[in-house]
């Protein structure tokens, strides 16, 4: 999949942004709504037009400006703005002295440096928080379960909250951090059970539930708050 360009597109006489990508196993055209990016990514089959896409997007346009009017706001990382750290609340604070980069106490991020490296280094300090968090809850749960993962990334995923590879290689978003603790606790314990069963089966099912008891409701929040998690920083 290759990104080709991204351009402001009038759809219902707002812009909207547009990526195209480039695929050799789309068959047809497709369009999606990227509620991280606040846009709409319009895929090509290799053979495929640009202009095709956009006469597909002005076919489906009422639908695409009701999506992208009924995301949620951005939140970006900028000084006062609001960041749930474990669904609290936490207040971005420019500090002109202290210890270099970012840092959590009472309910407030604490940032040292220039504006310019602002974002960046809340983004650092929160992924950080998350590899601890989620590497330790991780840790806690395969104990129960008697399994060892082979490792706990990180990561930036847009799909997916964690995946299991079948190397045993667990991976999670690292935007959980900012979710209540009992949406980390089942993501953890649904990954950890795919350690012994690679699969959504009776078996799998069972040994989620001993790890975690969170299933619909992680489910619920998920649904309804998901979206927004993508939104932020
Ligand atoms: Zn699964």
């Amino acid at each position: 999949m290759n990104a080709l360009v991204t351009e402001l597109v009038p759809v219902q006489g707002a812009l909207a942004s547009v990526a195209f990508r480039r695929s050799a196993r789309a068959s047809k055209i497709s369009l999606r709504i990227d509620a991280a990016q606040g846009g709409v990514v319009i895929t090509l089959p290799m053979r495929a037009s640009r202009r095709a896409g956009l006469s597909l997007l002005q076919t489906h346009e009422a639908w695409v400006a009701e999506k992208l009017a009924a995301l949620p706001g951005a939140v970006p990382f900028i000084p006062g703005a609001a960041v749930p750290v474990g669904d609290v609340p936490h207040i971005i604070t420019p500090v002109t002295i202290g210890r270099g980069g970012a840092w959590i106490e009472d309910g407030r991020i604490y940032v040292t440096g220039g504006r310019e490296f602002l974002a960046r280094r809340v983004t650092d300090c929160l992924k950080r928080l998350a590899r601890q968090r989620l590497t330790a809850l991780t840790a806690e749960k395969a104990r129960l379960a008697g399994l060892a993962p082979k490792c706990v990334r990180v990561k930036d995923t847009r799909t997916r909250w964690g995946s299991c590879a079948p190397d045993g290689t667990l991976a999670f978003c690292w935007r959980l951090i900012m979710a209540p603790d009992f949406v980390q606790d089942y993501v953890v314990g649904h990954e950890v059970a795919h350690l012994r069963h690679m699969n959504h089966g009776r078996h799998f099912w069972a040994l989620t539930e001993m790890l975690t008891p969170h299933r619909s409701a992680a489910g619920a929040w998920l649904g309804s708050h998901g979206q927004a998690l993508l939104r932020i920083g």
